[in-house]
C-alpha cells in the first residue's frame, strides 16, 4: 500500500493569505495528500508569503530555511506576494523547488507536476499589468466552525505611495454577487455563525460589474439562518452612507468598522497618496457614530512616514485623541522597494519611530478602556469560541469586544445574549442572560 504523501503549509501575512492557504490545503487533501503540522517532516511544503514590510520578508526567508531544515528532501513551494515581487531572491535559496506568483496560486499541485527536486527553483510568475482573474477562497478561524473568512475581493487600483500590494496582487477584482452569495450560503450551511468579508480593498467590491459592497451586503443579509456578517476593513472614501444605513438597519451586520486612516496630518496624507483628508475622515466617523452609537471603530495608523516632523506627528496624535474611535492598529513605516515613498527623503530614525509607535499604542489603550467602560451594562450578542481559561469561556460581541463568562453558562460555537458587567485587568466580564 503506497503511503500518502505528507504536506504542510505555513502562512505569513493577512487574512486573505490565510483564506487562500485554506483553499490550497483543501486542494492538496482532495488530491490524496495527508496534511501534517508545519514543523513535522513532510514531502511537500507550501509557504504562502507576504512582503508588506521588511519584517515579512525576513520571516519569509526564515520560514523557508526552517522548512528545509526539518524536511531537507521535501518539494518546497513558495507562493504569495513575496513570490510575485521577490522571486529572483527566493529562487536563490538552495532547496526551493517552485515559486508561484499571485495569478497561479490556485494551481500549485498542477504546476508541481511529479514533485521531483531538480536542484533549482522553477519560477512561474506572470506580470499583473493585465487584470488577473479572481479566485474565491475561505478559511475558518481556529478549530471548529465559529468564524469564517470569505475572500470576496482581490487586488487594488489605488496607488498609496508606501504600498506594494497593488504590485503584488494586481488590479481590483471580485466575483459577481450571485457567486459570492452562494459562497456565503455554503458557509452558513456548514454551521458557521460569523462570516468575515475579506479582501485587499473590500470597499471596491463589484467594481466594473455595476455592483457595490452595499449591494452584496443587502443580498447576503436576505439569506435565512442565524449568522452575522463582519466587514474586515473599508477604505474611508468607500464607507458609503448606504453601507452605514444597512448596518444601522440590519441585525445581521456587525456594528464594527475597521478604517485605515494612516495619518492625522493632511500634508502627510497627501504624501501617502491617500484619497481623503482629516475633515472627510472625521465626517465619516461622525456619520457612523450618529447612526450606530455603540459601533466599534478600529483605526489603522502609520508612524514614521518619510518627512513626518514632530509637528505632523503631534497633529496625528491630537486628531486621534479627539476622535470617538475604539482602538488603534499602530504600524511603523517600512520602506518597500519599488514604491514612490522609498525614494522620498526625510527618513525617520528607528528610535523616533519606536517612540511615536509607543505614544499611539498608549493612546489606543486609553481609547479601548473608554470604549469598554461605555459598554458596561449593555446587552450584546457574543459568539463563544473554543478554549478559555480559569473556568471562563470567551467570545466577541458584535461590536468587537472580547467578553468572558463562566464556562458553565455557555458553550463553544454558540451565540448568546450577554450583559457586560465589569472590567477586570482590562478584561470584560459578562453574564449570559439568554
Ligand atoms: S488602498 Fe492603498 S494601502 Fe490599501 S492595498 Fe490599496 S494601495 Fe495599498
Amino acid at each position: 500500500m503506497t503511503m500518502a504523501l505528507r504536506f504542510s503549509t505555513y502562512t505569513i501575512g493577512c487574512k486573505l493569505n490565510y483564506s487562500e492557504t485554506a483553499s490550497i490545503r483543501r486542494t492538496f487533501a482532495e488530491a490524496g495528500l495527508r496534511e501534517v503540522p508545519f514543523g513535522e517532516e513532510a514531502d511537500v511544503v507550501v509557504v504562502n508569503t507576504c512582503t508588506v514590510t521588511s519584517k515579512a520578508d525576513h520571516d519569509t526567508r526564515n520560514i523557508i530555511r526552517r522548512a528545509l531544515r526539518v524536511s531537507p528532501r521535501a518539494f518546497v513551494i513558495v507562493t504569495g506576494c513575496a513570490a510575485q515581487l521577490r522571486h529572483d531572491e527566493l529562487a536563490s535559496i538552495e532547496g526551493v523547488d517552485l515559486i508561484v506568483g499571485t495569478e497561479d496560486k490556485h494551481r500549485l499541485l498542477e504546476l508541481a507536476g511529479d514533485l521531483r527536486k531538480v536542484g533549482m527553483a522553477r519560477v512561474v510568475v506572470r506580470d499583473l499589468h493585465r487584470r488577473p482573474s479572481f479566485h474565491a477562497a475561505f478559511a475558518s478561524e481556529g478549530s471548529g466552525r465559529t468564524r469564517a473568512f470569505l475572500k470576496i475581493q482581490d487586488g487594488c487600483d489605488y496607488r498609496c505611495t508606501y504600498c506594494t500590494v497593488p504590485l503584488a496582487r494586481g488590479g481590483s477584482r471580485s466575483a459577481d454577487i450571485e457567486a459570492t452569495v452562494s459562497g456565503v450560503r455554503n458557509i452558513v450551511r456548514q454551521g458557521f455563525q460569523e462570516i468575515v468579508l475579506t479582501g485587499v480593498n473590500v470597499g471596491d467590491y463589484g467594481k466594473g460589474q455595476g455592483a457595490s459592497l452595499a449591494d452584496l451586503v443587502r443580498a447576503v443579509i436576505e439569506l435565512p439562518g442565524d449568522f452575522r456578517l463582519r466587514i474586515s476593513s473599508v477604505e474611508p472614501d468607500l464607507l458609503t452612507d448606504e453601507l452605514i444605513e444597512l448596518a444601522a438597519k440590519g441585525e445581521k451586520i456587525c456594528p464594527h468598522f475597521h478604517l485605515p486612516l494612516q495619518s492625522g496630518s493632511d500634508e502627510i496624507l497627501r504624501l501617502m497618496g491617500r484619497r481623503y483628508d482629516t475633515a472627510f475622515f472625521r465626517e465619516r466617523i461622525e456619520a457612523l457614530k450618529h447612526k450606530l452609537p455603540h459601533t466599534g471603530i478600529w483605526v489603522d495608523v502609520i508612524v514614521g512616514f518619510p518627512g513626518e516632523t514632530e509637528k505632523h506627528f503631534e497633529a496625528t496624535r491630537t486628531f486621534l485623541e479627539g476622535l470617538p474611535v475604539s482602538a488603534l492598529h499602530v504600524f511603523t513605516f517600512s520602506e518597500r522597494p519599488g514604491t514612490p515613498a522609498a525614494a522620498y527623503g526625510g527618513h525617520i530614525p528607528d528610535a523616533v519611530k519606536r517612540e511615536r509607535n509607543g505614544v499611539l499604542r498608549r493612546l489606543s489603550e486609553g481609547k479601548r478602556a473608554t470604549f469598554y467602560r461605555s459598554e458596561l451594562g449593555s446587552v450584546r450578542r457574543v459568539l463563544f469560541e473554543t478554549g478559555g481559561e480559569r473556568g471562563m469561556i470567551e467570545g466577541f460581541t458584535e461590536n468587537y469586544i472580547r467578553v468572558a463568562v463562566p464556562q458553565c453558562t455557555a458553550s463553544p460555537r454558540t451565540m448568546r445574549r450577554v450583559r457586560l458587567e465589569q472590567i477586570v485587568m482590562g478584561r470584560v466580564l459578562g453574564v449570559v442572560i439568554d
